[in-house]
């Protein structure tokens, strides 16, 4: 009888056999995506179970060029402290470096710094203006007392958009200090003022729409990447603080005319909501304004109707007039706050945080992995040295206890094996101090080579940083850009690699990989890629 068409790597027995079977079924063609654009899991997610998606704009569908707007809204600044707050002309001076601004920093109002923390709140840098802050004062000021983070006198730098404040706040100090008068909570105050009326009043979004390719990069996956998902038969919204003209311009620079399917970016879209005014949007209840082809108001919506756009409203309010809610709806934003931990505490949407800056990260780490991989193995090192350390000495006091009783029969036997115990002890200590400096030697250059002021964005020393603890709290996906969505199936099931605590990290039976062996990615925890 002929034997049924069954490919021979079914027939094998071992899962280990089945997976050498595949590479001789796919080939060379290999589902291979860089890690720089992989979608990271921290929250199972199962894409057919999602109806609705939606999108925020700026930072998220619109990917910002950095140096460009946020230089752009730097010398703004800059020039609205000095003609509307009075500040000497000499801050027109102070210039912009991108290399000292990173997203999660917080600003101490009170003492005028700049500080990075690591999830536990440990601050593991700080900076007053351009100047490091030595450990010890640094201890001082953060270690001495229990902080409440939430206090009014830290102000966190969550989105991209705060960048210039972080910059201009470290430059007026370190040019201003000594010789003007200067509150350092007035400064705060006076440039997120000035921050505000620059993305209020106009004056930065009429520069970037005047040329808009300058300061909007065109992601030529974007198109596609929302193509595949509605093609899979997802509904689409887009929920922007931005208000519609802006947005119309942003979003006709990003999409009209990319596919022939959808000559304007609104066929994309089901519902548009402007001026969304996220977090507020999650708790409160206004009204959705329908708005006329201009950006009109022309009335309070009772729907919310494909083709049309709407301003302000709720969350309450956009499940209930479009249908979708709870769980089902998944939401892209790139601020922790506004998009992700607010909806995430306000709603059960599930949430895809981007964060362009993973792509530099991780190609860093990337380029560091023999670095990395030495590192661990000192670790390892250290940890055994520590221990044999403390066990010499334990045992040391043990003798000594008993000599000192006449506990030991033999005391010359009982001297020597003292000394002996001192000898290992002296040579175990220098070893640790050898590990101990290439280890400090090992981590700056990783980390310095990034960042020579703050290191990674996502690690504080050996900890998570504060905001990479965030990402992995509240966001159930991150990515790099919503393009990347392109790379994964409509349909897939993004799975959380197991998750593992300290003590079952050195378990070989449940590590993915041996520690030693980690990958980048495996830093940052749990990486998916189709
Ligand atoms: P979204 O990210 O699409 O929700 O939109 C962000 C909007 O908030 C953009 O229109 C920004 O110009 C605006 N924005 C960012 N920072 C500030 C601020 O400090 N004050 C007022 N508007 C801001
Ligand atoms: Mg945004």
């Amino acid at each position: 009888m002929a034997q049924p068409n069954v490919h021979p790597i079914f027939a094998r027995e071992s899962l280990a056999l089945l997976e050498e079977g595949l590479e001789s079924l796919l080939g060379r063609e290999r589902t291979e995506v860089p890690g720089t654009r992989r979608i990271y899991v921290n929250r199972n997610l199962r894409m057919d179970q999602i109806d609705l998606v939606g999108f925020d704009m700026d930072h998220t569908l619109a990917v910002y060029s950095r140096e460009e707007i946020e230089q752009l809204a730097f010398d703004l600044t800059v020039e609205k402290l000095v003609h509307s707050f009075g500040y000497p002309r000499a801050l027109l001076d102070i210039r912009y470096d991108p290399t000292f601004v990173m997203r999660g920093l917080v600003i101490d109002k009170e003492h005028g710094n700049i500080l990075k923390l690591d999830r536990f709140g440990y601050v593991g840098r700080a900076y007053h203006g351009r100047r490091r802050l030595p450990r010890a004062e640094r201890l001082r000021l953060y270690r001495e007392s229990k902080i409440d983070w939430k206090a009014s006198r830290y102000a966190w730098m969550d989105t991209l958009f705060a960048m210039p404040e972080a910059s201009i706040y470290a430059e007026a100090i370190e040019m201003l200090e000594g010789k003007y008068p200067l509150s350092y909570s007035d400064l705060y105050d006076h440039t997120r003022e000035s921050i505000d009326t620059i993305h209020r009043d106009g004056s930065l979004k009429s520069i970037i729409q005047r040329d808009m390719g300058r300061y909007i990069e065109r992601d030529p996956g974007l198109g596609p990447a929302l193509h595949k998902l509605r093609s899979a038969g997802k509904r689409l919204f887009l929920l922007t603080n931005s208000l519609w003209t802006y947005t119309d311009a942003v979003m006709r620079h990003l999409l009209d005319g990319v596919l022939p399917e959808y000559p304007s970016w609104r066929n994309y879209f089901d519902f548009v909501v402007v001026g969304a005014g996220k977090p507020a949007f999650f708790e409160r209840d206004d009204p959705f304004l329908e708005l006329d082809a201009e950006g009109n108001v022309v009335g309070v919506a009772r729907t919310l109707e494909r083709g049309k756009a709407y301003q302000g409203g709720n969350l309450a309010a956009f499940e209930r007039m479009t249908g979708f809610g709870g769980d089902r709806v998944l939401y892209v934003g790139d601020h922790i706050y506004g998009d992700i931990l607010s909806s995430k505490k306000a709603s059960l949407w599930r949430t895809c945080m981007i964060v362009a800056e993973l792509e530099d990260e991780l190609e860093h780490l990337d380029r560091h992995l023999d670095t990395l991989r030495l590192l661990a193995s000192h670790e390892r090192l250290r940890a055994r040295l520590e221990d044999e350390l403390a066990h010499q000495n334990a045992r040391i006091a043990e003798l000594e206890r008993r000599m000192s009783r006449g506990e030991e029969e033999d005391a010359e036997a009982a001297l020597q094996e003292r000394q002996r115990r001192k000898r290992v002890v002296e040579a175990l200590r220098r070893s640790l101090h050898r590990v101990a400096a290439e280890i400090q030697a090992l981590s700056s250059r990783v980390e310095d080579s990034f960042n020579p002021h703050w290191g990674l964005m996502f690690k504080e020393g050996a900890e998570t940083s504060r905001f990479g603890a965030q990402v992995e709290d509240y966001a159930c996906l991150y990515t790099s850009r919503v393009s990347n969505f392109l790379f994964a199936s409509p349909m897939q099931y993004f799975r959380s690699p197991r998750a593992l605590m300290p003590h079952e990290l050195g378990t070989d039976a449940l590590a993915p990989f041996g520690s030693d062996q980690r990958k980048p990615g495996d830093t940052l925890r749990r990486a998916h890629g189709p």
